[in-house]
């Protein structure tokens, strides 16, 4: 019976109606074949097993094949008839009853189903069992129970010990397959998953491990799991996993491993160990899956709240972090920075005429175009509608200048977004306008910047449209002024109002040896200007170069005058350069056809940069430097001491003299430090073949100290300030005639002092 049961159960499994109908036939059949095969004690009076059996299924299979099985073998029962058939009727009764009573207890875990239990509940069950004998006719009561009383309690608990151990057996078994067919579904997940023995070696894999990896099982059964590692985690990290997955038999964290093609991707993985019996480790279990997907649809979402869907442009939220960053910057760089409200001026036209199609298109141009005109380290964001803002950082400069600029990019982006926009058939047009508000500290909060920036900007919609406004009215007034000033110096350009001013050059004798040409402006209302009142405006509105070449051109003419002249064919002329005008493409060209032009010695002429000019393209510099040196052109370093002051480029660029700054010259002869700098740069000179000057010299004690220290040639108010061309050419002429002693072989005093 059991062997057919364990059948059944494998078969139509323990729990399906099939196996349990199935069940039930086979244990009311095998009630009914031992009451078929009884010890009978008297006519109609049997002794079986079917108590032990009826149990059984009860506690082992249910109420549902219990009754059946009862009721079939109760049938049976009634069918035989005679004396025992009431006591027989109740016994299959009790047998059922009891043993659903065992089931239910036992499924509630108040008793177990051990040896002892079985065979006390067998014990339990006799017993009962005889009580029902008392159902007999009474003549047969005592007769039966001296007959069967002491072999029954002695065989039928036994007998029922053992059928309850084989049919446990029995469900155990098909439990315990079942166990392995859900864990074989589960280890077959989407989940990457792979077995190992105690020393890392994979023991398993599943398919999605093989999909995930790009391995094949035969290409990692055998292998260590570091075959997967990355290289990204450190040495820590996996010292940290181990240690926590020996205290703990479980880890798991985010890992970056490796596919078969090399790719790199993060996994989420949770390992666990397995020990056996001797609480030995002798299995990890890991599950892996993919998050590459995720982590790109985390950053899709991040995108979404921190740039605007439509231009790509960071949105409101994105701004006001950079604002609050800028604002924390500019107070440790001590530099400024300018926020710019833009709002496109009739826009609402273009969207109601055109449709929302082009409208948007447009806004996606104009975001192109305002990235475009600035710098990539500034900040363009839409704030939604034809909003957008241009946040301006590391402007550097008192505030007027910072203004200056912040103007500059503000005309710029004027520019770009006025072109006209190629819209499908449509050419439209927009323009905008811009708000600036400049800040230096984090003094005023990031909400009220923005609503000062938002205000300036309607002030320029009510000005007109198109325009810039800045919030501070004395910076408006700045800039105003500023416009005004490059708006002269363009027209001053134009109608040679700059004119040539040299400062005399002397030798170590104080004899003459040149002069160094430095810009007058003269101005039609502020009468004759210095450099310090035009040279960084020019600069900024990018006047510089043509400024430079307009003092160039007046330079050359003077030494292509004085070719002829016996006190100055000898003299050369010093011009400063800006490093707009030498990095100018055709920088050398021009420079070679003035001098063809003009017809003046080239090898009179000396070039003034700045040791931060040259940086700024040193392999480029140097290439012009040797194409004008191969023409005769000397070069010299001004401000020298000030800037990096590198062996390294001295020696890579051609170069004839060192100009020592003033700041040097004007702390002499107290300043100790100043005094070795001179004289370091002096022996610098003299090891690399070089001349030295020193300018700014104002007083004699400075001339004497620099002397002594080596130096050769000298430029300051002491012997001369900046004068026209004529007055130096009267000095000279004076110098001849014993007049002045700038001339003379040997200066002690300063004479010329004219200006
Ligand atoms: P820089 O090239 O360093 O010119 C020397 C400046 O020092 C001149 O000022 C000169 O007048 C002044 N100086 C000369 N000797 C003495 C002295 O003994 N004491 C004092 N206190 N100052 C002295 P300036 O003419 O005002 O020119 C200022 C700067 O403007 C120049 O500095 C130069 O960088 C720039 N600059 C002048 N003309 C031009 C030009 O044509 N092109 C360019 N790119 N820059 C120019
Ligand atoms: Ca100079
Ligand atoms: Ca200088």
């Amino acid at each position: 019976m059991c062997w057919l049961q364990a059948l059944n159960v494998r078969f139509w499994g323990a729990n399906s109606t099939v196996g349990q109908l199935m069940a039930a036939l086979l244990f009311g059949g095998t009630s009914v074949f031992g009451m078929l095969t009884p010890i009978t004690l008297a006519d109609g009076l049997i002794l079986d097993a079917r108590s032990v059996i009826l149990s059984m299924a009860a506690l082992f299979s249910g109420p549902l094949v219990a009754g059946v099985a009862g009721a079939i073998a109760s049938g049976f029962r009634v069918w035989l008839g005679g004396v025992g058939m009431w006591s027989g009727l109740a016994e299959i009764l009790l047998s059922v009853g009891l043993g659903l009573v065992y089931r239910r207890l036992y499924l509630r875990r108040r008793v177990g189903v051990g040896v002892s239990q079985l065979l006390a509940f067998g014990l339990i069950l006799q017993v009962l069992g005889l009580l029902l004998y008392s159902l007999l006719p009474s003549e047969y009561v005592a007769f039966a129970l001296q007959q069967v009383g002491v072999p029954v309690l002695l065989v039928m608990p036994v007998a029922t010990l053992l059928l309850g151990l084989m049919l446990k057996e029995i469900l155990q078994r098909t439990d315990d397959e079942r166990e392995l067919r859900i864990a074989a579904i589960a280890f077959n997940s989407l989940n990457g998953m792979l077995i190992t023995d105690a020393s890392n070696r994979i023991l398993r894999v599943n398919e999605a491990f093989c999909a995930i990896t790009g391995y094949s099982r035969a290409e990692v059964i055998g292998q260590k799991t570091s075959l997967l590692s990355s290289g990204r985690q450190s040495q820590a990290f996996y010292q940290a996993m181990w240690q926590q997955l020996k205290e703990t038999d479980s880890w798991h964290g985010e890992v970056w491993n490796r596919r078969k093609n090399g790719e790199v991707f993060p996994e989420w993985l949770s390992i666990n160990a397995v020990r056996n019996a001797q609480w030995q480790v002798i299995n990890y279990v890991a599950s892996f899956a993919d998050v590459s997907e995720r982590q790109a649809a985390q950053e899709h979402i991040e995108r979404l709240a921190f740039f605007d869907p439509l231009t790509g442009l960071p949105n409101r939220r994105l701004l006001l972090d950079r604002l609050q960053h800028a604002m924390a910057t500019s107070v440790r760089s001590a530099q400024s920075s300018a926020l710019m409200f833009l709002d496109l001026d009739n826009f609402k036209n273009i969207n109601d005429f055109h449709g929302h199609q082009a409208g948007d298109e447009l806004l996606r141009l104009a975001a192109e175009r305002l990235t475009g005109a600035v710098r990539s380290s500034d900040t363009v964001a839409r704030l939604g509608g034809d909003e957008f803002v241009v946040m301006l950082e590391g402007l550097a400069g008192p505030p007027e200048a910072v203004a200056a600029q912040a103007e500059h990019v503000a005309e710029q982006l004027l520019r770009a977004v006025g072109a006209p926009y190629r819209i499908g058939p449509l050419t439209l047009r927009s323009s905008t306008s811009i708000g600036v508000v400049l800040f230096s500290d984090d003094a005023c909060p990031v909400e009220e910047l923005m609503k000062r920036a938002d205000l300036s900007m309607y002030a320029a919609k009510a000005a007109g449209k198109n325009a810039v406004r800045f919030f501070d009215p004395r910076m408006q007034e700045a800039v105003s002024k500023r416009l005004r000033l490059e708006e002269e110096i363009r027209e001053g350009l134009q109608t040679n109002g700059f004119i040539l001013y040299l400062q005399p050059q002397l030798d170590g004798k104080g004899g003459l040896i040149g002069a160094e040409a430095l810009a007058r402006w003269q101005h039609p209302q502020r009468g004759l200007l210095s450099p310090v009142a035009f040279i960084e405006v020019a600069e900024q509105a990018g006047l510089i170069d043509e400024l430079d070449l307009q003092m160039l051109k007046q330079t050359c003419r003077q030494l292509a005058l004085w070719r002829n002249h016996p006190q100055a064919e000898s003299l050369s002329l010093s011009v400063n350069v800006s490093a707009r005008f030498l990095y100018q493409a055709d920088f050398v060209e021009r420079l070679v056809l003035l001098l063809e032009q003009s017809g003046a010695n080239p090898q009179r002429l000396k070039l003034e940069l700045t040791e931060t000019l040259l940086l700024d393209d040193l392999p480029g510099a140097v290439i012009r430097m040797n194409a004008l040196k191969a023409l005769g052109i000397r070069f010299s370093i001004d401000d020298f001491g000030t800037g990096y002051s590198s062996l390294a480029y001295l020696q890579r660029l051609p170069l004839d003299q060192l100009k020592i700054d003033q700041s040097f010259v004007k702390a002499l002869p107290e300043d100790g430090n100043s005094a070795s700098i001179i004289r370091a740069i002096c022996a610098l000179a003299s090891s690399l073949k070089l001349e030295v000057i020193a300018e700014g010299v104002e007083t004699d004690e400075q001339y004497r100290a620099l002397l002594g220290m080596g130096c050769q040639s000298f430029q300051g108010y002491l012997f001369g300030r900046p004068m026209p061309v004529e007055e130096l050419e009267r000095l000279m002429a004076a110098g001849v005639e014993g007049e002045c002693r700038v001339l003379a072989p040997c200066a002690a005093v300063p004479l010329i002092c004219a200006e």
